[in-house]
């Protein structure tokens, strides 16, 4: 393990978030490790030295719980990658970043499904769910999950999956990151990689209200194989996304967008392709929840006049199939996600009230939302009881907490 301290020149480059708003959060050091020895050591220091700690992957959460001003791991080093083709599994270290995924698995011929943005890390996606282009075809990030190696907050190391451990690797699928342990690697089933086409259909701004109409009546139950998400922002709106058959823009076609297709993208090109339209760097504050049901048009109109990013998401398919009792992850019956995005924290705020009206109030927890008030059933629905539990068992000092951890904060 090394040891980096403010004085060391990799210091501020290892520390700062991908969100730039959570810049100036300093750890007292960074635990760069690179096995899981080095997390067993690491978690040994930070108990010696009465130091807060906390495992960074990817660097994206929307709450800054990967940032500290106590000890922060580090685990980039950890992101080895390797597949065993003929049963195709892939086992990926905890550093290794979306875009890196999608090559090394695409060179079996394989893939798993999980998000757009190439630098989130495949640990915070994968333990909060995991929402990605062929989610309606094959489920949750998580729901690909077959084995999990994790260093708890005492130093043992658990390797836990169907049968071993088989209630951590429960909570693991859906839980939200860094709430039970360092996980050091990951073992999924994966899926084959898939030639596809990338849509994207572009109106002006002034047809927000309609494509959004018709958006949240086709897309949550477009066929499996299609996922089509729709943006919203200040000149344009864009329904975008992938599809493994033909492209069938169902009733956006009478709206008469302007029409971008790729057909026979590879699946890390479509990725990379869709990057553009989703970029990772913006400085955003954001809240969102799920819908059960349509937005009415008056709200819609209040919607494009609270100024910020519309981010609707579709639903259903895959996701909807497992019961909420299989993983952690309690979503099981929702139709959208709607994300409120942009640099005005209270333009976002605004937003969300106006939409959560009709939203079911349950709300993804790779989004987590400082605001929210009940957030144990809002995050975990009818799973917290028993989460709570296994954080006792798991972690009974509490080691690894945040203001809305499972043990709460300290
Ligand atoms: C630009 C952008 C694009 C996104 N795109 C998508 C998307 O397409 N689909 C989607 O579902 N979500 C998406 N998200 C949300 C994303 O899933 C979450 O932000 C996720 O938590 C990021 O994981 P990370 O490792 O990058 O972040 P980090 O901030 O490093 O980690 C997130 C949480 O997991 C914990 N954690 C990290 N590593 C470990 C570990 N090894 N063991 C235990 N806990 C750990 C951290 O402590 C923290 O609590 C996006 C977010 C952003 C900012």
């Amino acid at each position: 393990m090394d040891l980096i301290g403010p004085d060391h020149t990799l210091y501020d480059v290892l520390r700062k978030p991908a969100l730039p708003q959570y810049d100036d959060i300093r750890p007292a050091a960074i635990a760069r490790c690179s096995s899981t020895s080095d997390v067993i050591e690491a978690l040994s220091y930070a108990r010696s030295t009465n130091l807060p700690v906390t495992p960074r992957g990817g660097g994206h959460c929307f709450a800054a719980r990967s940032s500290t001003t106590g000890l922060m791991l580090d685990l980039s080093a950890l992101s080895t990658i390797t597949v065993e083709p003929t049963e195709a599994l892939a086992t990926i270290g905890a550093g290794a970043r979306l875009a890196s995924v999608y090559r090394g698995l695409h060179e079996y011929g394989l893939t798993i499904p999980a998000g757009c943005g190439p630098t989130v890390g495949i640990v915070g996606l994968t333990l909060g769910g995991g929402l990605g282009l062929l989610g309606r075809r094959y489920g949750l990030t998580c729901d690909r999950l077959v084995a999990a190696t994790v260093v708890l907050a005492d130093g043992n190391v658990v390797t836990c999956d169907a049968e071993r451990d088989a209630d951590l690797f429960w909570a693991l699928r859906g839980a939200g990151g860094g709430q039970f342990g360092v996980v050091t690697s990951l073992v999924f089933t994966a899926v084959p990689s898939p030639a596809a086409t990338r849509f994207k259909l572009t109106w002006p701004r002034r047809h927000a209200a309609e494509v959004i109409a018709a958006w949240q009546s086709w897309a949550p139950d477009a066929p499996d194989d299609l996922t089509a998400s729709l943006t919203v922002n200040a000149d344009q709106v864009q329904v975008f996304g992938a599809t493994l058959t033909t492209f069938d823009p169902g009733p956006l076609a009478t709206l008469a967008p302007e029409i971008d297709l790729r057909s026979d993208l590879s699946w890390p090109a479509l990725k990379a392709s869709l990057s553009e339209v989703d970029p990772d760097n913006r400085i955003i504050h954001s809240k969102s929840e799920f819908f059960r049901n349509p937005l009415p048009p008056d709200a819609i109109a209040q919607l494009l006049n609270a100024g910020c990013e519309l981010n609707f998401t579709p639903m259903g398919g895959a996701y909807n199939r497992i019961p909420v009792d299989a993983t952690a992850f309690a979503h099981r019956s929702e139709r959208f996600l709607l994300e409120h995005a942009g640099s005005d924290r209270n333009a976002v705020r605004r937003s969300w009230s106006i939409a959560h009206a009709y939203a079911s109030g349950a709300v993804y927890p790779n989004f987590p939302d400082p605001d929210l008030i009940d957030w144990p059933t809002a995050y975990h629905g009818s799973n917290y009881p028993r989460l709570r539990d296994l954080k006792a068992k798991y972690d009974p000092a509490n080691v690894f907490h945040f203001p809305q951890s499972l043990g709460g904060p300290r």
